[in-house]
């Protein structure tokens, strides 16, 4: 179907050309990528050090690190843990194991041992990979480690460190490897979200699914080989990943890779190597627009010749701003999920993201129905009900989590994302607010269920409550609510110590008001929207 919009059933049909999807069920996506290959050109170049990679130097890296996985005994179905930050290794440690029909579990460097060793106890990781710094992180655990840099004095840490990423790309690769059979179904990548409710949860994707995103991406930017893409947002979450370290390798485009954001160096770089595409998160965006003018004064951004935009929300004054100050500089928006793993809608031109509000039009082979939250029914266009999507990309569940796969996945294959949206007349899909606990922070996920819990763990707090509160720069930050038990003299920055010292810090509590009760329904959930609605009073010294 090529209309935006079917009456019969209340499903939107993505208006965008349908992708192509290989037949044959034995195919991982290292595979399927690595088949497209772009021999000569560069694919990676490290930023701070100019160190690059030819695809025929990664496409060799991955087979010899994927042989020696091989001989270390890794195998289909094993979990391996990715601590890094953003670096030209990352995409070679991913795509070897999936090769393998192993599985990848990704997370932020920022997180705090205590936040990663619950994902190792969850995913059950048998190898680590990671960077020396970032040892002590997993001093609590026993998983064998492979270092990422050469600086074995991490073994200081008492870490059972058994090799080193540059010593497994020296292995001759062997043909005759153990090479399980893989499987389109079988289980690619395991990326933790909170989903519509509670803590983190493995998203646990497919090469289905990454396949798919694969020819979603190579659809979407229709690039051309030579493009010189800006890798700043993390690879460890699916909008790095599936960019990265999976969808653009199809494409023969150059990734310029930058270890973290930082405004100044990723700026230089763009001038340096005159990139030509610069994918962001909006809080850059925004911090961009702010400092145009000095940033006009000191950098040649001439080569730019697109922005885009994902993960969270983008303003129309954020876009208008941007336009004004960057002219030459089109600006496109993508909106997506882990859970889809990856992009769900996207705009394809200036004239789309013009569309001001707009998270564009549903990825190729996509559908959605918007549904009344409260009534279940199907609603039409521009009726605004909860996003839901189904599509090739759409994950197969979370991890041994059987609860939380069905409420969010129907048996039809429908995802609920969360996400309160309209559809209008020509296809475009308007995100105007959460229903989801889900909270933003620079794009990161912040679940309010951890951090509520966390304050309950307070000696004087009886009761608490986590809401979203907007912020210009950062999107969102946590407001916590409180409830103190009768005599405490406990303070709002006591409140945000206790918690801030146990989670990472894009996580923090930076607001809280006291309170008397929290409101709940009948079951006891919290009515986080009254709380975000309402005028709370503050019952502080009560
Ligand atoms: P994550 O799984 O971390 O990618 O978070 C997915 C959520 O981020 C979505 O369900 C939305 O709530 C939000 N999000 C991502 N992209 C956009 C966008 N372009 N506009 C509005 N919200 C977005």
């Amino acid at each position: 179907p090529t209309s935006g919009f079917c009456r019969s059933n209340s499903t939107f049909y993505s208006k965008r050309n349908p992708i192509p999807l290989p037949k044959n069920e034995s195919l991982d996506v290292t595979s399927f990528i690595s088949a497209r290959a772009h021999h000569g050109q560069i694919a990676f170049i490290d930023a701070a050090t100019g160190r690059h990679l030819t695809f025929s130097q990664l496409w060799r890296a991955i087979d010899s690190v994927a042989t020696s996985l091989s001989d270390m005994g890794i195998r289909k179905g094993h979990v391996v843990l990715l601590l890094s930050p953003n670096s030209i290794f990352f995409p070679i440690v991913c795509l070897s194991v999936m090769s393998l029909g192993a599985i990848i579990t990704t997370t932020n460097p920022l997180n705090t041992p205590g936040e990663i060793g619950k994902q190792i106890a969850d995913s059950k990781p048998v190898l680590a990979f990671t960077i020396a710094p970032l040892l002590p992180k997993l001093a609590g655990s026993t998983i064998p480690i492979v270092l990422l840099d050469d600086d074995v004095n991490g073994s200081a840490t008492g870490a059972k460190i058994v090799t080193t990423l540059h010593q497994m790309m020296k292995t001759e690769p062997s043909g005759s490897r153990v090479r399980d059979r893989v499987n389109q179904d079988d289980t690619a990548t395991l990326l933790y979200s909170s989903g519509t409710t509670g803590a983190s949860k493995g998203v646990v994707s497919s090469h289905r699914n990454l396949i798919a995103m694969v020819q979603t991406v190579i659809n979407r930017f229709s690039l051309e080989v030579g493009e010189r893409f800006i890798c700043t947002v993390p690879m460890f979450h699916i909008y790095g990943l599936v960019a990265f370290a999976t969808g653009l390798l199809a494409s023969g485009s150059t990734v310029i890779v930058l270890s973290k954001f930082e405004m100044q160096d990723m700026l230089s770089t763009i001038e340096k190597y005159r990139a030509t595409y610069l994918p962001l998160v909006p809080p850059i965006l925004v911090a961009m627009v702010n400092a145009a003018d000095q940033i006009q004064k000191k950098y040649d951004l001439s080569s730019l010749h697109s922005a885009l935009s994902g993960g969270a929300p983008l303003s129309k004054e954020v876009i208008e701003g941007f336009l004004e100050k960057y002219p030459n500089v089109k600006i496109l928006q993508g909106y997506g999920l882990t859970e889809s793993t990856g992009i769900g809608a996207s705009t394809d031109s200036l004239e789309e993201s013009r569309r001001y509000g707009t998270a564009g039009m549903l990825s190729p082979s996509m559908e959605a129905m918007v549904v009344d939250p409260e009534s279940g029914k199907a609603l039409t266009v521009n009726q605004t009900g909860e996003l839901w999507l189904r599509g090739p990309s759409v994950m197969k569940g979370y991890f041994s989590n059987p609860e939380a796969t069905t409420s969010t996945l129907d048996s039809k294959g429908w995802l609920r994302t969360g996400d309160l949206c309209y559809i209008d007349q020509d296809g475009f899909i308007f995100i105007v607010d959460r229903l989801k606990e889900l909270i933003k922070y620079k794009g990161y996920q912040v679940p309010p269920a951890e951090l509520e819990a966390l304050l309950l763990t307070h000696p004087e707090i009886l009761d608490a409550a986590v809401i979203p509160f907007p912020d210009k720069e950062v999107g969102q930050f946590p407001m916590g609510y409180v409830v103190r038990k009768p005599g405490s003299k406990l303070s709002e920055s006591q409140a945000m110590e206790f918690v801030g010292k146990q989670v990472a810090p894009y996580k923090r509590i930076r607001r809280v008001a006291f309170v008397g009760s929290i409101p709940k329904n009948p079951s006891g959930k919290i009515l986080r929207k009254d709380l975000i609605n309402c005028e709370v009073r503050v019952v502080s010294g009560a």
